[in-house]
């Protein structure tokens, strides 16, 4: 066996005692097996995250179905089909594009699939994202209300790569004022999805109410995912 199996219960219990019970804990599952996901669901977990659509499907119909699956990864739109009769959030949603994809096929499903906006909020040029001006500018824009197979429930963040709490605590922080100004105009914007393994409690501190770990309760991944 090459993954740490021994104490995901345990790791899983301690993180959730450590955060408000308001904050919803998405369990990062992607690249781990189901025997994993097994270990977390029946310690109570059943909200999973995966970063890559086919992997999530395959989990998806070989684990129980009352798994809530997140999709939390970059989408290409080509592959959104694979996952629209059954995707229960889809945070990482990044163009006005991809949602009209996402209706498409929810609508194929007669489902309203719940999406969060992706905003840029780390400095690195490789994290994806909208400018919270664009995000205005879906949220406000008149072509949206014609998608009735999806909602824009949130917005989700990724801060940059660094040990810096200063400058984490400044990215989040600047999510969260944007969250709130725009939930003016779109009252249904309630979850605001920030915080990773390293982060998380920075991010509950600056207004994160989902977080999404992974390697905090798994364990470290085998390959970068
Ligand atoms: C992998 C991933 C996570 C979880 O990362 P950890 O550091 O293992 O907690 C969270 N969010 C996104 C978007 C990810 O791709």
């Amino acid at each position: 066996m090459n993954f740490n199996m021994t104490g995901i219960k345990e790791r899983l219990h301690t993180i959730i005692k450590s955060i408000p019970s308001k904050v919803t804990l998405v369990a990062v599952s992607k690249t781990k097996p189901n025997s994993a996901i097994l270990e977390a669901y029946n310690a109570g977990q059943r909200i999973f995250g995966e970063n890559k659509i086919q992997e999530m499907a395959t989990k998806y119909d070989e684990l129980p179905k009352d798994i809530q699956w997140h999709m939390i990864g970059h989408l290409q739109s080509n592959k959104v089909k694979y996952m629209a009769h059954f995707v229960d959030l889809i945070h990482g949603v990044d163009s006005f594009k991809t949602l009209k994809e996402i209706n498409k096929q929810a609508k194929k499903h007669n489902r309203v699939i719940k999406c969060l906006l992706q905003a840029k909020i780390a400095k690195e040029a490789t994290k994806f994202g909208l400018a919270f001006s664009d995000i205005s500018d879906i949220i406000s824009s008149n072509m949206l209300s014609e998608l009735e197979n999806i909602q824009i429930v949130g917005l989700m963040g990724m801060a940059t790569f660094t040990e810096d709490k200063e400058q984490l605590s400044e990215e989040f922080s600047s999510l969260k004022i944007a969250f709130d100004q725009l939930k003016e105009q779109h009252s249904k914007l309630e979850i605001l999805s920030m915080g990773m393994s390293g982060d998380y409690q920075l991010a509950i501190k600056n207004g994160s109410n989902m977080v999404r770990v992974g390697s905090a309760i798994f364990g470290a991944r085998n390959y970068i995912a």
